[in-house]
């Protein structure tokens, strides 16, 4: 292609965050500047637009960075997926497995109408539990989920292979 947008210029790799061991993608390089973020923007939205969703969802708290700028640029609207507690209203949930113990997401539980199509963003995807939960929850509360999408993918983990979507990224690391 023609791409000349480095994406990976503008993650950094932050050794031991938060536990020792672990490299943590830190996008806060790329939200910073101005034009590389506008970039990754505009390619996660070409990537998204042919599963014409109609709505998008963002996973606390990153997820809502790259989801509602979106929504925007797509001219959608777009909804929360939260820790416990967070949202105002009726709520559903969903508790999830972690490699230890389990976390919980939540969701305004008139957030979707039945059928509608809602594609679902975070900014990383790991070993995919969280993005697997987040469709899940999405499609308890009556949402088809086309596609989902993160703007970095962790491929060594395999995250992909627990989704039964289709999966969009712009970067990936291994
Ligand atoms: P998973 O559930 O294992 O796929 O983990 C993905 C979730 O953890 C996402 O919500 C990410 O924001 C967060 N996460 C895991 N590793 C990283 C990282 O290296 N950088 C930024 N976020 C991460």
């Amino acid at each position: 292609t023609t791409d000349t947008f480095d994406l990976k210029a503008h993650i950094r790799g932050i050794p031991d965050f938060p536990k020792p061991g672990i490299l943590f993608y830190d996008i806060s390089t790329l939200l910073r500047h101005g034009p590389a973020w506008r970039a990754a923007m505009a390619k996660l939205a070409a990537a998204i637009r042919p599963h014409r969703p109609d709505l998008l969802a963002g996973i606390e708290s990153r997820g809502f960075l790259v989801a509602a700028p979106l929504a925007l640029e797509l001219g959608l609207g777009f909804i929360m997926l939260r820790k416990p507690r967070k949202l105002p209203g009726l709520t559903i949930g969903l508790n999830y497995a972690l490699e230890y113990g389990t976390d919980r997401i939540e969701m305004q539980a008139d957030s979707v109408q039945n059928g509608q199509r809602v594609v679902i963003l975070d900014d990383l995807l790991a070993t995919g539990g969280t993005m697997a939960a987040g469709i899940s929850l999405l499609r308890q509360a009556g949402a088809e989920v086309p596609c989902a999408a993160a703007l970095i993918e962790l491929t060594f983990l395999g995250g992909r292979s627990r989704l039964d979507v289709p999966f969009e990224s712009l970067v990936a690391y291994d």
